[in-house]
């Protein structure tokens, strides 16, 4: 029997092809992910059969191939699937693909997403013609005395369909490929389409190039020579891990495979194994990178799949913001081939997933806590800027994360939430009942305040990471009557509010001489000098920046809308020590000079300690000091 026929596509317009290729022009690549995954689908539609009684016959070695002849400038996509019949192309090819060709012009004329376009309308076999002149299909269906057919397209609206010439069970798709693609003629280009879409397909992939010029040493005149080599291999692994069970796999399967994904990443810290069938499907590994301070380097590292084809790396609807930081392969077939940004933010399933990993997450997080406190406090370094992030921007995430989440301290150590709080709410408690965290964000440089505020027995928190800033207020927003303080936001003494301030010892008058004498030595502006009873043992100065101001200029520098207070100038107070004896010694002076060097000596000591002194002032400074001894 001959299968002859010649038809038209009937749509409305005449030729949705160079539509298609405008719109598709970016991702043309994805051709190969289209055909190789309709390609596996047929496989792996036969298997099924197979096993459903339905088919009888030989399978055989489930096998795709891709065949790229350079010289003859056509790409092959070979199975051994289910084939169709001549009137399963017309079903399957000729109406899906154009029953909806005039809604898509009308809708898409302005389109920028070539997933959703390919995906609404079925067009995943046609991608093809993004890179072809013409498109053969050679078929041979499965089914008891089935013809082989033969489909020919050259991308207009006619197509022809006849008998075919395959012999075994299958389907051979053949790309002519036009002019403007023959970068995809080149075997090394194939090659990474194929790994990077394929390298985890459920059946084997074999590529092989016929005929690719080779160099080959020289000829008698010095020439370069080629040969012509063919190539075969498969491409890829049927069985990754995330296919199966955690009990099967140990860690170094799990090791094994994040080296496969990253080849020149350090190992990770540890892995979720993800795994949910109601009320979506989804599979996939999670790794937990080292991180260290960079946080932006390491974005864009999760590969999503569906059904162990790659779809994409851009991940961010799926997986919450504060989780692009881990690195690993989600697979869910729920989410289709052709995903757009569009499907992800309208589909309900995605918020799920998006919420399920976050619980994952937590979960695994408080399960390593409980089960080995010492191991987790030492990956604290590398995960605390994570739960960080996902205590700052999730409030479920904070909920859970508020058990093992940790503070460290400036003697290196760690607490929880509620430990610290039981800590320091003795000592740290102001006349108004608030509990007073003190932090540094920069131990060094604030050397002399922790000293101080551990003097009056004060505990000083290290807050010094990028996210510490927004931390500090999520927990001030979150735990009850807590409020955090910089350790050089004000004196030890003042740090916390409490009824028993020692007086100053100074008169009213001499109280106002000493402040003369301070603000005269203090030629810079911004620095309001004052005069505060403190223990003897404290510094004679002491230069601070008040908590809320410093506050509104850190957020105005990071674009936090707060530019008021950006562009006001630096404002600091100078306390001035009233019971230190250096203050009685400046009194007991009368030579106003000497007063004076005196007042700035000390005014200079406390920038020193706060890494405030530089330049020119500096250098006077070193000079008055060899002077004074
Ligand atoms: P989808 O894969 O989303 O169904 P496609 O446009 O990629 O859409 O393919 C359309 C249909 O053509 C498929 O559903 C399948 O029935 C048929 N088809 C495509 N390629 C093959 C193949 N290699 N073997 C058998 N059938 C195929
Ligand atoms: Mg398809």
């Amino acid at each position: 029997m001959s299968i002859e026929e010649k038809g038209s596509i009937s749509i409305h317009t005449e030729n949705i092809f160079p539509i298609i290729k405008k719109f598709l022009y970016s991702d043309n690549e994805i051709f190969l992910r289209e055909l190789v995954s309709n390609a596996v689908d047929a496989v792996q539609k036969i298997k099924r059969l197979a096993a459903l009684g339905q088919y009888n016959g030989e399978l055989g070695e489930p096998l795709v191939e891709v065949i790229l002849d350079a010289e003859k400038k056509t790409i092959s996509i070979l199975d051994n699937g289910l084939g169709m019949t001549a009137e399963e192309i017309k079903k399957y090819i000729n109406q899906v693909a154009f029953s909806g060709a005039s809604e898509f012009v009308e809708k898409f004329k302005d389109a920028k997403d070539a997933n959703e376009i390919i995906g609404k309308f079925g067009l995943g076999f046609y991608s093809a013609f993004m890179v072809s002149d013409l498109v053969e299909i050679q078929t041979l269906s499965y089914q008891d005395g089935a013809e082989p057919a033969k489909w020919v397209c050259d991308g207009s609206t006619s197509y022809e369909i006849s008998e075919g010439n395959r012999t075994t069970r299958g389907t051979t798709i053949t790309l002519h490929v036009n002019a403007e693609s023959e970068e995809f003629l080149v075997q090394s280009k194939l090659e990474e389409i194929l790994d990077k879409y394929g390298k985890f397909l459920p059946v084997p992939i074999k590529f092989g190039t016929k005929t690719v010029q080779e160099p080959d040493g020289e000829d008698e005149e010095g020439k370069p020579k080629t040969k012509s080599v063919e190539v075969d291999k498969i491409i890829n692994t049927t069985n990754p891990i995330w296919t199966k069970s955690p009990a099967d796999l140990s860690d170094e399967d799990y090791l094994d495979f994040y080296k496969q994904l990253y080849p020149f990443s350090e190992d990770p810290l540890f892995w979720i194994h993800l795994n949910v069938d109601y009320p979506f499907n989804l599979t996939g590994v999670l790794y937990f990178p080292k991180v260290k301070n960079d946080l932006d380097l390491q974005r864009n590292k999760i590969k999503l799949y569906s059904r162990q084809v790659f779809i994409t790396d851009e991940v961010k609807d799926i997986v919450p913001e504060f989780l692009m930081l881990l690195h690993g392969v989600i697979d869910s077939p729920d989410i289709p081939l052709n995903v757009s940004r569009s499907f992800l933010q309208a589909d309900s399933n995605v918020k799920k997933i998006n919420s399920y990993i976050t619980k994952k997450v937590a979960d695994k997080l408080q399960e390593l806590f409980n089960k080995d406190r010492k191991g987790y406090e030492e990956k604290w370094g590398d995960i605390g800027l994570f739960v960080k992030y996902g205590m700052v921007s999730e409030e479920k995430f904070y909920d859970k994360a508020k058990d093992f989440a940790l503070l460290t301290n400036t003697k290196n150590e760690q607490f929880t939430l509620g430990e610290y709080h039981d800590k320091v709410k003795d000592n740290q408690t102001d006349k108004n009942g608030q509990v007073v965290y003190i932090y540094s964000n920069d131990p060094s440089k604030q050397d002399s305040f922790i000293q101080s505020a551990n003097k009056k027995d004060y505990d000083v928190l290290l807050m010094n990471s990028p996210i510490d800033n927004h931390f500090i207020n999520t927990l001030e927003q979150k735990l009850e009557k807590t409020s955090l303080k910089r350790v050089d936001s004000s004196v030890a003494s003042k740090l916390i509010e409490k009824d028993e301030l020692l007086e100053s010892v100074l008169s009213e008058d001499q109280s106002k001489t000493v402040k003369e004498v301070f603000e005269k030595a203090i030629t810079k502006p911004g620095f309001n000098v004052e005069i505060v009873g403190l223990n003897p043992e404290e510094l004679p100065v002491t230069v601070t920046m008040d908590e809320f101001m410093r506050r509104m200029k850190d957020m105005a520098q990071m674009g936090g809308g707060m530019s008021f207070y950006g562009s006001m100038p630096d404002n600091y107070k100078v306390a001035i020590n009233g019971n230190h004896k250096l203050i009685a010694k400046i009194l007991e002076t009368t030579d106003a000079e000497a007063q004076g060097k005196l007042a700035k000596q000390a005014m200079d000591l406390a920038l020193l300690a706060q890494g405030m002194l530089t330049g020119a002032e500096l250098t006077e400074f070193v000079s008055r000091s060899v002077e004074l001894i």
